[in-house]
């Protein structure tokens, strides 16, 4: 035990030790954070879902009908008809066959890739793709191999090489940068080797595409050019857990061979209930897509001003690229005290000198907050070159 202690000790020194804060209340724009109220700019919830009081009601509504627990895996007896009627809203809403429910994200990505490949397959994957999807990918024991951030023409070579079955694996938007992958040349490189695509669309469901239908659907492909469709529910849809839709085949052999679907508890049937309810307000009120956009506009005009280096991204979240993990933290410290929380992310979550604040927008944010943010990076800023 005492090496752990010199591992902790020597990470603090790097400034990479990473801690949790306590919060109070809701989520929000404005949290009550170990005891303080806080502007917030680090959450998922996109769409300002996760504490809509149509949410909490249709919780508790599934409460009272179902209780608390699922009490089993879904194939023994925890799949209610809470969760069967959420997938069949979830492949309407993809427009895919069918659509199955996994009670995280990052063990949807561990079941799919898993399910899919073996020893003498291949899986293909995006350099900057999400922590699960990589260790999805190792675990899967198939040949692993990493492209350059969106190079399809490195991936098209690679894929020349690959043996047995092949899985090219990528964001939808890229979580620390917030870029869209180049779907459209993916998915026809992917149909000239006959490989299968599969895209983890957690930060482009409910924000991008028409109804918020998420950044596959905004480019216009379908189920024959991205058979594999990965989702989370705990980011715009305001709950937790994921789902993966596609074909009937693909949904059949996950529920089979899925070890993170089938050795698990199912998700509480109330949160599928709240997550129904979550899905209906993402596809109807278009004002919130449309409110952030403005949001996100608004933020990139006034860093831009401030003479900040923005990742290029249209989406909700912001990347603002500072070097080191240290200028990342003291930025992070400096918003900090000014009752304003970002998150720093440094290495090993992005490459080594690209430290950043990763801001994200929700539309439950108002232009006054965004406008106190950019007031405060601007001090921030100057303070530096004074
Ligand atoms: N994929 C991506 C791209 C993500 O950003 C995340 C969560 N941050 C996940 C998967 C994992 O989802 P979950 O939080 O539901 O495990």
């Amino acid at each position: 035990m005492h090496t752990l202690r010199k591992n902790l000790d020597q990470k603090r020194a790097e400034g990479l030790y990473r801690s949790r804060r306590v919060i109070e209340g809701p989520q929000g724009p404005e949290l009550v954070v170990d005891g303080r109220r806080m502007l917030a700019f680090c959450s998922n919830d996109y769409l300002g879902l996760a504490a809509d009081p149509r949410l909490s009601e249709a919780m508790n509504r599934g409460v009272a009908r179902y209780g608390v627990g699922s009490g089993a895996a879904h194939l023994i007896s925890g799949h209610s008809q809470a969760h069967h009627a959420l997938e069949e809203e979830l492949a309407e809403f993809t427009g895919r066959e069918r659509a199955l429910l996994f009670s995280t994200g990052y063990m949807a990505n561990l079941g799919v890739i898993g399910a899919l490949l073996g020893r003498a397959d291949s899986v293909l994957e995006d350099r900057l793709n999400h922590a699960s999807l990589i260790d999805g990918g190792l675990l899967s024991r198939a040949r692993f191999r990493r492209y350059a951030h969106a190079d399809v023409l490195a991936l098209d070579a690679q894929l020349a090489q690959a043996p047995g079955r092949r899985l090219v694996v990528s964001d939808g938007v890229f979580s620390m940068d917030g870029d869209v992958a180049p779907l459209n040349d993916l998915a026809s490189t992917c149909g000239r080797h006959g490989a299968w695509l599969m895209i983890d669309d957690a930060h482009g469901i409910g924000v991008l595409g028409p109804r918020g239908r998420g950044s596959v659907a905004a480019a216009g492909l379908g189920q024959g050019e991205v058979p594999v469709l990965m989702g989370t529910l705990g980011k715009a849809l305001g709950t937790s857990g994921a789902f993966v839709a596609g074909s009937e085949a693909l949904i059949e052999t996950l529920i089979q061979q899925a070890r993170p679907y089938i050795y698990t508890t199912a998700m509480p049937p109330a949160v599928a209930e709240a997550t129904r309810a979550g899905l209906r307000i993402a596809a109807e009120e278009d004002w919130r897509r449309e409110r952030l956009q403005g949001l996100i506009a608004r933020f990139r005009h006034g860093a831009g001003r401030i003479g900040l280096q923005l990742m290029e991204s249209s989406t909700p979240i912001q990347a603002v690229i500072l070097g080191s993990s240290e200028r990342a933290n003291r930025w992070s410290e400096a918003l900090h005290n000014q009752g304003i929380l970002v998150a720093a992310i440094r290495p090993p979550t992005v490459p080594e000198g690209s430290a950043r604040l990763r801001v994200t927008l929700s539309a439950a944010h108002s232009v006054a907050q965004v406008e106190a943010l950019l007031s405060v990076l601007q001090e921030i800023a100057a303070g530096e070159s004074a």
